[in-house]
């Protein structure tokens, strides 16, 4: 008899165990967005807001916390041992510096897990277990990375001539010059030396980081050369686009031009279609940060250099369209989340109308989602927010204002940053630069206390939504 007993309860343990690990779920969250459009303060505070989410964190749009159905929220250890931990401990300790830093921002691909204890609220699921863990993989990787997927369809001379177009463009140009000059003195049939194609890379590289900076450009290409995270310095980043004399038949890899073709190829093979066979196929939701408001300061040409850049980035996600993910895997991202960031930056009424200028600026790769079963939604949030809202008046009128802390300066201020255009902007709103957008310095804050947002509950509802239910 005690046999028996033994054995029924040994396979009510084991169904319980079957029955839960049913219950338990894993979900690949990645985050990604250009640089400084936000990536690391988003994460930074999704993973604080869940740290106190059913207690004091503000998330009412979010279903299991509104209705009290989180049990426990914490940091696990990551499954995938060879990709480096997002560095959220180090992203608060800046934050809560004397004065505020923002943290470093993303290099690199990096990770961090939690695990979600909640109550299901689905009828069947609470019959089989009061309790359900989601394991929540959040994973952070450059934007840029995924600027370089139309290389896949480019041979290097193709993509040689589309740099030689670029270079039409005069503010482009000018910068161009060291490695113009450099690479002016390279026969395309002289013998490969490291010691020649390494300096002449480097300054290429150079140049990619000019134009970013001095021109707002932001679909630079090759995506690793800006941010190569563990292979700096690796020869497959030693190439550059051929824009000189035409070049003479019968070249191999011993020839400078041989040798930067050689590298190109293996740039695409290793790095970029690596980058989606290794990471990108393994994901199920996917984030897309874009910083408007830095575009649209800067004016006409950046902003349409960001929505080129769009276009690229949405590329990946037009399953249907490319014959690319037939041939190298089945991408299984279901849901797709565009966010307007740093929406702290306006007053409350121009919050709408970021989210629909970003909706307007990611329609044409809209369609082309949806048609392959992407579920995709736009919406304007700060992931940490730094302005507090209010209204001040002026000249016997009542206008919003903002009030925050100027990041160089460091002084109070209130202003009225100006109005957002709500579709793409025209000549008028160039002309009169409506638009005065002011960094500002991270708010002050007491680390036991849930970092301020604004709309970060609206972001976990569409992402995680389903799976808490
Ligand atoms: P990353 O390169 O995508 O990781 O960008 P970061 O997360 O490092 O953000 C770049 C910069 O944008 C920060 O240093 C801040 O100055 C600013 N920023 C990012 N998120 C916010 C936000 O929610 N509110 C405000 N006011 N500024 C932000």
């Amino acid at each position: 008899w005690r046999n028996s007993q033994w054995r029924n309860a040994q396979w009510r343990n084991k169904a319980g165990a079957w029955v839960q690990r049913g219950l338990d779920q894993r979900l690949r969250l990645a985050v990604t967005g250009l640089s400084r459009s936000g990536k690391t303060a988003f994460i930074t505070s999704l993973v604080n807001q869940l740290e106190h989410a059913g207690l004091d964190a503000r998330l009412p749009h979010w279903p299991p916390a509104a209705e009290g159905r989180l049990l426990g929220i914490q940091r696990v250890p990551s499954r995938h041992h060879h990709v480096p931990a997002f560095g959220y401990e180090a992203a608060l300790g800046q934050l809560s510096a004397t004065p505020p830093c923002w943290p470093e921002p993303t290099r690199g691909i990096s990770e961090i897990t939690l695990a979600i204890r909640y109550r299901p609220k689905n009828r069947l699921k609470r019959k089989l277990q009061d309790t359900a863990t989601l394991y929540l993989e959040i994973v952070d990787y450059p934007g840029e990375w995924l600027l370089d997927l139309p290389l896949l369809g480019m041979s290097y001379a193709q993509w040689s001539e589309q740099q030689r177009q670029l270079l039409q463009t005069p503010a482009l140009a000018e910068l161009a010059t060291p490695w113009l000059q450099a690479g002016a003195l390279l026969a395309a049939d002289g013998p490969a030396e490291d010691g020649k194609l390494a300096p002449l890379a480097a300054a290429y590289t150079q140049w990619l980081h000019d134009i970013k900076r001095e021109c707002g450009a932001y679909l630079v290409q090759p995506g690793r050369f800006i941010l190569p995270g563990e292979y700096r310095d690796a020869p497959m980043l030693q190439f550059v686009p051929w824009v000189w004399d035409p070049v003479p038949g019968g070249l191999n890899d011993s020839h400078h031009y041989g040798m930067m073709e050689a590298r190109f190829e293996h740039y695409k093979k290793h790095l970029v279609q690596g980058f989606y066979k290794d990471f990108f196929a393994g994901f199920d939701r996917q984030i897309v940060l874009v910083d408007c408001l830095t575009p649209l300061n800067r004016g006409p040409d950046s902003f349409a250099d960001l929505r080129r850049a769009l276009n690229a980035i949405l590329q990946s996600f037009e399953y249907g369209k490319s014959g690319w993910w037939q041939r190298l895997f089945a991408p299984r991202i279901d849901k797709l989340l565009f966010a307007a960031t740093k929406a702290d930056h306006l007053t409350p009424d121009q919050h709408g109308r970021l989210a629909t200028l970003l909706g307007t600026l990611v329609r044409g790769g809209h369609r082309h989602a949806r048609l392959s079963g992407i579920d995709i939604h736009t919406l304007a949030l700060a992931a940490i927010r730094a302005t507090s809202s209010g209204q001040v008046s002026h000249q016997g009128e009542t206008i919003p204002a903002l009030q925050g802390r100027r990041l160089d300066k460091l002084d109070a201020v209130a202003l009225y940053p100006g109005e957002v255009p709500e579709s793409l902007p025209e000549e008028a709103f160039w002309r009169q630069q409506g638009f005065d957008f002011t960094e500002f310095a991270p708010p002050e804050w007491q680390p036991e206390q849930p970092l301020p947002h604004l709309r970060l509950d609206q972001a976990l509802a569409f992402l995680l939504g389903d799976k808490l239910s």
